[in-house]
Order: C-alpha cells, then structure tokens, then sequence
C-alpha cells in the first residue's frame, strides 16, 4: 500500500504552540505526572471564565441556533461589530465590510487564501503569532519577516520593513497588541506604517485581538482609524477581551481604501460562502459581549488579577540571572531573553523539551514564532499566582542547573 502522505502545500507551515513538546506533555498528563502549562493563551481553563449574560445569552438563542446564517454573519452581531469599530474611529464601514468567523483564525487563513498568488510576498513581523506565517505559506505566498525590536520595546523596525520591500510585496501584517512580546504600538508608529503602506501600495492586516487587555492605562488605537486611503482589514473577537475562546468568535472588518479591491472582496465573499457560515451560537454572544459590561477592565487594573500576575511573573523572570524580558504593555505574555553567554542553547525545542522533562513545565521556544535565534521562550501568565511562582521556581531550577553544566 502506498503511504498516504499530506499534502505538499503543507511543507512549510508550522504551527509550534501546539506541537511536539505539547504532544510529549499530553504524554506526561496520561502517565500521571501534573505538568504546569504556560504554553496557551486559553483562558477558561485558568478561571477567567467568560462573562456570565454572554453566556446566559448563548443558551437563551440556542434554540434559533439550529440553521445556517448569512454567510458573513449575523445581522445583529454585525451591527454590534459595526459600532464598534465606529468607538474606534475606524471610518465607514458598512455591514458589507465585516465578516464573522469561526474564531480570527478562521478568517485570518481566509484573508490570505483569497489574496495570494505564487510569488507573493507579505511582510510578517518576527516574533510573530504564528499562524500569520502559517496562513501565508499555506495561501501558496512567502512571508517574509520583518524584525520587532527587543531593544525599542519590541517596536517594528521601519528601516527593516523598508528594505524587505520588493515589487512582489502585497501586504503588512501588525499584531498590535502584541503576541507573543505585549508590546502596544505608538500612534506615530502607526502613522508611519501607513506611509509605507501607502507609498508601497500595500494592504495592512491589523491583528487587534488584544486591544482591551491593556495595563498601566495604555489606550490601544486601531490603525484603520488613521487613514483612508489605504486598505485595511482588521481582525478581532471574542477570544482574548471577552475570555471566550471556545465560542469560535472572531471578525474581520475592511475599511479605508475598499473601491480598488472589489476583486480581492469579491474572492474573500467566495470563500465566506463556501465554509456556508460561522457557527451561529458564537455569534449570539457577540451583541451581548460588545455592548455589555467591559469586565476585562477589572482584571487589568493594577489590583486586577491579570495585571498582578504579570508584575509577578515579570518580577520573578528577571530575578534569575542572565533573563532580561521587556515589560509586557498588554496581552497575556512574556518573551524573556536568556543571555547566550549564560545559556548557549543550540536547539530552543530541544531545550524547552528538556524543562519539561525535568521540571514539568511546559512553554513555548521562541523559534515557534518565527524568532530566528535560540535564545527567547513564550511564558503565558495566566495561572493562579502560586502555580506562578511554582512553575518559575522550576525555571530557575532548571536554568541554575543549566548554567553549571
Ligand atoms: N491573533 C493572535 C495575535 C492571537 O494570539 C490569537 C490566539 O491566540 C488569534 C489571533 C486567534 O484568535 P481566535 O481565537 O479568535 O481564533
């Protein structure tokens, strides 16, 4: 019998923070052994359930659930959405310019697909949230990464954004806030990423899933809202601001310069219609969500349980020699850095792997995004403040013990 292989368009697309050391943790759980998971940006799972009327709302629509909707979406959900972004600034946009998927991922491959030819490039930054790379590659086109910079907070380097630019170069992609660094981009920032856009003639994805787990009074400004004479499309939903990861929640809004893309809409509308709709009681929630109470805000205040636990965890980090981790601003993660000198890994997997064997702590290598040296891993400062200091007393066990081999 032939061996039945995956397909070829799969050669390249990677999507680590599900991958082999989670498969090897998985293994440890069914063999008995408690391993602490700092590797998922899940909510639910550590008490950050999700608001109580979105949820009472799901279950009261659950019996008009039963049949497919627009395929774009719910009527409602999307004038909910459309409000929104009216809160932003993001200018005229129409119920036509929003969709809702299965979750931001859903559309976020959907967005690519529907773009991309051989050949085509788009500017990903590095670190980035994988499945933007992910999604590019499978979309048959080449990311090509653009270097955030640890040593300006993580910001996009715009001197290196510019020299990756050639005639093939069809997007920009911002995750704004952050994932995995939690830097939040300045305003003037911004202004000058549409600059390049504009003078490039490049379409900017705007991941904006984080743009309410902000800390220290950080305000978030969406990039759409600042010009309108490039295409935007922006992404966004209920996993992150409203804890609601499994509901499937996301949405993508096109604003700004849409009347020279009416072929690339019409090829998003296609595909939209093809998946028939997103699941429809994840929509339900969305009405609910966007004009209820903003209950994030409590938990990223400086008493709110999210903020302590990144003083925490940030504190904790860069007591142990050789870590540096620039303070997140926003979203659930820290990118620490180890010092090379202190801690000369050659494989950042085989690494993780190894504190997982020996410590039972499970985080995510920095080359599962895209981060092109073995020297940064993702920590997700989700758990209870104990398992916190348990699991990075672990760390700190392991990386003592590293430094004296
Ligand atoms: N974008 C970023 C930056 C993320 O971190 C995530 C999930 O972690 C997503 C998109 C996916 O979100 P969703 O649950 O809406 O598919």
């Amino acid at each position: 019998m032939q061996p039945v292989l995956k397909s070829a368009k799969l050669a390249n697309v990677c999507y680590d923070i599900r991958g082999p050391v989670l498969a090897r943790a998985r293994q440890m759980e069914e063999d008995g052994h408690r391993v602490i998971k700092l590797n998922i940006g899940n909510l639910a799972p550590f008490g950050f359930e999700a608001p109580e009327e979105i949820v009472q709302d799901v279950i009261r629509n659950l019996p008009d659930s039963s049949g497919y909707s627009d395929s774009k979406g719910l009527f409602a959900a999307r004038k909910a959405i459309m409000h929104y972004t009216q809160q932003k600034h993001i200018a005229g946009v129409g119920i036509e310019d929003i969709y809702i998927g299965n979750g931001a991922s859903e559309l976020i491959v959907m967005a690519m697909q529907a773009l991309l030819n051989p050949g085509d490039e788009v500017l990903v930054p590095t670190p980035d949230y994988p499945l933007w790379t992910a999604a590019v590659t499978l979309g048959s086109g080449t990311p090509r990464h653009y270097l955030c910079d640890e040593a300006s907070d993580w910001l996009p380097d715009l001197a290196d954004i510019r020299s990756k630019i050639v005639p093939t170069t069809r997007a920009i992609v911002l995750i704004n806030p952050n994932n995995p660094t939690g830097a939040l981009y300045p305003v003037e920032l911004l202004r000058e990423i549409i600059e390049i856009a504009r003078t490039h003639d490049l379409i900017i994805f705007a991941d904006e899933i984080y743009d309410k787990v902000l800390y220290d009074g950080n305000v978030h400004t969406s990039i759409a809202s600042l010009a309108d004479d490039v295409l935007f499309v922006t992404l966004n939903g209920l996993s992150k601001n409203y804890r609601a990861c499994g509901f499937r929640s996301g949405w993508m809004v096109i604003s700004g310069e849409k009347r020279h893309a009416q072929d690339y809409i019409e090829g998003l509308n296609i595909l939209a219609s093809m998946r028939l709709c997103s699941n429809v009681p994840g929509q339900f929630a969305i009405q609910t969500a966007l004009g209820g109470y903003q209950s994030i805000n409590d938990l990223v205040v400086p008493t709110g349980r999210l903020c302590r636990q990144r003083d925490l965890a940030h504190q904790l980090l860069t007591d142990i020699p050789g870590v540096t981790c620039v303070k997140p601003k926003a979203a659930l993660y820290l990118f620490p850095r180890l010092d090379p000198k202190l801690y000369p890994i050659a494989d950042d997997q085989q690494f993780i792997l190894e504190l997982l064997e020996s410590e039972r702590v499970l985080l995510v290598q920095g080359s599962g995004f895209n981060w092109p040296h073995p020297d940064h891993f993702r920590v997700v400062f989700l758990p209870h403040e104990d398992d916190l200091r348990e699991a990075i007393g672990r760390i700190a066990r392991f990386l003592e013990n590293y430094r004296k081999r």
